[in-house]
């Protein structure tokens, strides 16, 4: 408590209870200080999916730092593995060919791409194309363009966004649906109103729109029917390259190995972190397709170099252990698992949301939550005095379970070695833990 201060934690609950101090895991369990365990039905931030004590991913990094622990990515210098990690990326990619930038976190990769318009609008005759659209509820990372890039409400205290950083519709249709709207409806309706946005901005001032194909930090939101086939076109009809944010949905979260695949997106390039490492080792990695990749080694060599870099951009551990965890992903069936259990983890949310303060359950693959409500009929808000959502993950955590509020609802996003049995297990927790809370509030 006075040594370390914490970002992105209610400071009023932790005055109350402290910290969590961990000190280590055991498959998808974490243990505290006193011995407690923890089951984490949130894979750490999204990214610990193999589990916390894997012996193949423990020994890639042991090996790597015992050969080659660390060097950098400048000066056309870069690790064997690094090298051997690019191609893996792009081989698993949508794409035919293209190029893999590295930085280390989430963050940095967004906010290097908008670098890299910029660059590249720049040195194309286009200085004036600097304008980024991103959605409503989106989430893209804390740097200061990325925070001006996140759709929420929170970067105010920041004095962001910045100016030039434009959210357009958030695509969910449960919340935003006027009455009598089809979901298709609702999904030509913001295509329509990113058009009129793109055109009164002028066309010729968007550097590029980013996505990502299902909004997570901003509650777990897949994108209504037919979104991204409706704002596809647009894009394209304008020249503006379509940025796909796979740091939450990259490698096998939606049960495809990209929300890109699942949804479409049909992107030009795609941002991944959190899973490319297992949640072992720092790590961010751009993957340009072919078009975006050409273009700025083009523009790149016509300035001599593309000057930016993060000193551990493509450290040799990242990548060894990044090499692992997707073969361990890929060959050790977890992809697999996330489609077996999938149904019987969806069907968990729908049982919560049978509960009479619960408004909407959604999600996909093994990325979920329950939106609560003090109303099913008109959708209206909880009081959000009330803290439910967060009085439900701090009754859940004394029951040795991890969970998280966000907004008015609780997401869930379980390791994808996860079993049916501890899926049970998690949901029978929280419908528990959940009728207790709304018991302990009087409603
Ligand atoms: C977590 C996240 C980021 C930011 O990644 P950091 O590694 O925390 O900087 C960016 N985009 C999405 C979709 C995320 O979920």
């Amino acid at each position: 408590m006075e040594s370390v201060f914490h970002g992105f934690t209610d400071l009023e609950t932790l005055n109350r209870d402290g910290p969590v101090v961990l000190t280590h895991g055991e498959g998808i369990h974490v243990f505290d200080v006193n011995g407690k365990a923890y089951m984490d039905a949130n894979s750490g931030l999204w990214n610990n999916v193999a589990g916390f004590n894997h012996p193949g991913l423990i020994e890639a990094i042991c090996q790597q730092a015992r050969r080659f622990p660390g060097y950098h990515a400048f000066f056309g210098r870069v690790a064997d593995t690094t090298v051997a990690l690019s191609e893996k990326l792009l081989q698993l990619s949508p794409f035919e060919s293209g190029r893999v930038y590295y930085t280390n976190s989430g963050s940095e990769a967004n906010d290097t791409v908008v670098k890299m318009l910029w660059m590249l609008h720049r040195r194309n005759g286009q200085p004036q194309r600097r304008k980024i659209i991103t959605r409503l509820n989106a989430y893209h990372g804390v740097t200061v363009a990325t925070a001006s890039m996140t759709g929420k409400a929170y970067n105010a205290e920041f004095g962001l966004p910045l100016p030039g950083f434009l959210h357009a519709d958030c695509p969910h249709y449960w919340r935003f649906a006027r009455p009598g709207e089809s979901e298709q409806e609702f999904s030509l309706r913001l295509a329509r109103s990113l058009e009129e946005m793109i055109i009164k901005e002028g066309p010729d001032t968007i550097a590029g729109m980013f996505c990502e194909p299902v909004q997570g930090a901003g509650g777990v939101i897949p994108p209504s029917e037919g979104y991204f086939e409706a704002i596809r076109p647009i894009l394209r009809k304008y020249g503006i390259p379509l940025i796909a944010d796979e740091v939450i949905t990259g490698f096998g979260r939606t049960g495809e190995m990209w929300g890109s695949v699942k949804y479409d997106l049909q992107p030009d390039a795609i941002v991944a972190s959190k899973c490319i490492t297992a949640g072992y080792f720092p790590m961010g990695a751009i993957i340009l397709g072919p078009a975006l990749g050409e273009a700025l080694t083009r523009v790149s060599e016509a300035a001599e170099e593309f000057p930016h870099g993060f000193t551990a951009g493509g450290n040799p551990l990242a990548s060894a252990v990044a090499l692992k965890a997707l073969e361990v992903i890929e060959t050790e069936g977890l992809l697999d698992n996330v489609r077996r259990v999938s149904p019987r983890f969806l069907a968990g949310l729908k049982g919560l949301a049978e509960h009479c303060y619960a408004g909407e359950a959604r999600g996909v693959g093994l990325m979920g939550a329950v939106e609560l409500v003090s109303d099913k009929n008109s959708k209206a808000p909880l009081d959000g005095r009330l803290q439910i959502p967060e009085r439900i993950a701090n009754k859940a955590l004394g029951k040795g379970l991890i969970c998280r509020p966000l907004g008015q609802a609780i997401v869930l996003g379980p390791p994808f070695i996860i079993t049916e049995a501890q899926i049970d297990e998690m949901f029978a927790i929280l419908q528990e833990t959940m009728a207790e809370v709304f018991s302990d509030v009087g409603l």
